[in-house]
């Protein structure tokens, strides 16, 4: 058990990052050292109904225990309100209800509200002796650094993809679903099985269709096309695709050695994949670390997300 004032959890996948911190916070506020649903204080935090657990999270269904605080300050659930966090800083000088201490979990504070971050080092400066602060963040560099020198960052390690179809074929999903659903979404269960797994295909088989074009024509035609289904309206999703094509170029390659298509991914398409791996190993592979550069960089960047996709098909033709 990690027992530190503020812990960061970070990783793939926001639900998954919130299952470890309730699973924390049960850690830290269970007193018969049973982590199993016998123990009251376990099943009591899991089901977030322990009177020392507070949950703060930018969606007011996710909230548990949290102070009063003024709702109307314009927030539409997509950040943690700074009244929330206000709110929550003078509460955690509160002695516990029934135990040693109290845990107040913070989900998603990479989604806060700026004027919020203030609020909330001034508290995790000097933490109440009796509270400890359990906070996860997918996209931990979104912080400022005066937080993140105050805190112990935990990563959690993404799930194989083996791991991941198990895990969502015992929640009753088909073999076949299962890896389709793992090959899109590698973040975490809840994640892969809240996928619009259809809009995904589309966006795969539009992509795959394009790559194909541009690598095995070379038409500056399908470059364009290729630019237009890469470029999102913002950076992240612009990286998501180009990471997804990372993907495609990756399972061309797998195709020729793995006739059976075991270690291919996408392998609903792998008649197309094959035929894609015409345009040579070399060309796909550069084709996919030029992408997951691409993919890499722009979220941190000010570049416009639509002419970096531009460049980065256009770039493709002189393979
Ligand atoms: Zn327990």
């Amino acid at each position: 058990m990690i027992d530190v004032p503020v812990l960061l959890l970070t990783g793939r996948g926001s639900r998954r990052l919130e299952a470890e911190a309730i699973d924390v916070a049960a850690g830290l506020l269970c007193r018969s050292g049973d982590r199993t649903s016998s123990c009251v204080d376990c099943r009591r935090v899991a089901r977030r109904e322990h009177p020392d657990l507070l949950v703060a999270a930018p969606e007011s269904g996710r909230r548990a225990n949290t102070p009063p605080f003024d709702e109307t300050s314009g927030s539409k659930e997509t950040t943690i309100p700074t009244a929330l966090v206000r709110a929550l800083a003078s509460d955690a000088f509160r002695v516990p209800y029934e135990g040693e201490k109290r845990v107040l979990v913070l989900l998603d504070v990479d989604r806060t509200e700026a004027a919020a971050f203030s609020a909330l080092l001034k508290v995790l400066e000097e933490p109440p002796s009796r509270a400890r602060f359990v906070l996860t963040a997918a996209r931990p560099r979104l912080l400022p650094p005066t937080i993140l020198s105050r805190l112990v960052l935990r990563r959690l390690p993404s799930p194989s993809r083996a791991e991941l179809v198990s895990a969502l074929v015992a929640r009753g999903l088909s073999p076949e679903e299962a890896a389709a659903r793992a090959a899109f979404c590698r973040a975490g269960v809840e994640e892969a099985l809240e996928l619009d797994l259809a809009g995904e295909r589309v966006t795969r088989d539009a992509l795959l269709e394009a790559i194909s074009g541009i690598l095995l024509s070379g038409s500056t035609g399908w470059a364009l096309v290729l630019a237009g289904r890469l470029g999102a309206e913002d950076a992240a999703a612009t990286a998501d695709r180009l990471g997804l094509l990372a993907e495609i170029l990756r399972d061309a390659v797998a195709t020729g050695a793995d006739p059976a298509g075991r270690t291919v991914h996408h392998s609903e398409r792998f008649r197309d994949l094959s035929l894609l791996a015409g345009a040579g190993t070399e060309v796909l592979l550069e084709a996919a670390s030029r992408a997951l550069r691409e993919a890499a960089d722009l979220p941190d960047s000010r570049r416009n997300p639509r002419l970096a996709a531009e460049a980065y098909a256009l770039s493709l033709l002189s393979l």
